[in-house]
């Protein structure tokens, strides 16, 4: 999951990305409002969430941008930090095309419960538990289950994972994966995708001993375009 942060307190900010990226959230964070406009309709598929405070300097606010991005057709999910409370003015923030809000100061993990809700709503139910062949991942508790038996993997081999789960049964580009699982500032992308889908294949597919050996292959190899995890989708 690629995040993008639009805060400009400075201290609130760095610890949010701190605090998602361990998580395992890319996270990119921009503390102007205008930029961070012009970032969201450059880059507008590679977020899959956009946390923006209402209070910004240069010239556009938070709900200045959420009208603006909605208007040229951003889909993205956006949650808005705001300091005020009022009924109205959260209907409005609402109406202008804002997901959720959440009202300062508030706790991580209320911020996380809310980015998690609003996450799921694309696609209308998704559960919190997505089940797809044998593969069994909670997004709550972050933890992944193979045959019922728990699979340890790494911050970003969950990211990787949660893409495929999300979008079962379709192919996923190289250039999708890399802009959603890390952030803006990382380049050289090709090798270490790589070197992420094949640990996650490694602890993932495994030898099973059956009267004839025989390889559980959960990820496919579509060459030069990119990966899809093939399975029954359980709801
Ligand atoms: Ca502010």
């Amino acid at each position: 999951m690629h995040l993008l942060i639009v805060e400009d307190e400075e201290k609130l900010a760095k610890a949010l990305k701190k605090g998602l990226e361990t998580k395992g959230y890319a996270v990119d964070w921009l503390a102007d409002g205008e930029k961070a406009r012009n970032r969201i309709l450059l880059y507008r598929n590679e977020y899959d969430l956009i946390i923006l405070d209402l209070m910004l300097p240069g010239g556009m606010d938070g709900a200045a941008i959420t009208e603006n991005v909605r208007k040229e057709g951003v889909t993205t999910p956006i949650v808005i930090l705001t300091a005020r409370n009022e009924t109205e003015h959260k209907i409005d923030l609402l109406n202008k095309g804002a997901d959720d809000y959440i009202v300062k100061p508030f706790s991580f993990e209320e911020l996380l419960a809310r980015m998690n809700s609003v996450l799921r709503r694309p696609t209308v139910a998704q559960p919190m538990v997505l089940k797809v062949g044998p593969l069994e991942m909670d997004t709550a508790t972050r933890v992944v289950r193979q045959g019922g038996n728990e699979v340890p993997l790494t911050l970003k081999e969950f990211a990787l994972l949660e893409c495929f789960m999300r979008e079962p049964n379709k192919v996923l580009s190289r250039e999708h994966l890399f802009d959603h699982v890390w952030d803006f500032n990382s380049l050289s992308w090709s090798n270490v995708l790589d070197v992420h889908m094949k640990n996650l294949r490694k602890k993932l597919e495994y030898e099973t001993e059956t009267n004839e050996r025989s390889t559980e292959r959960l990820f496919e190899t579509v060459r030069g375009v990119g990966y899809r995890l093939a399975g029954e989708v359980q709801e």
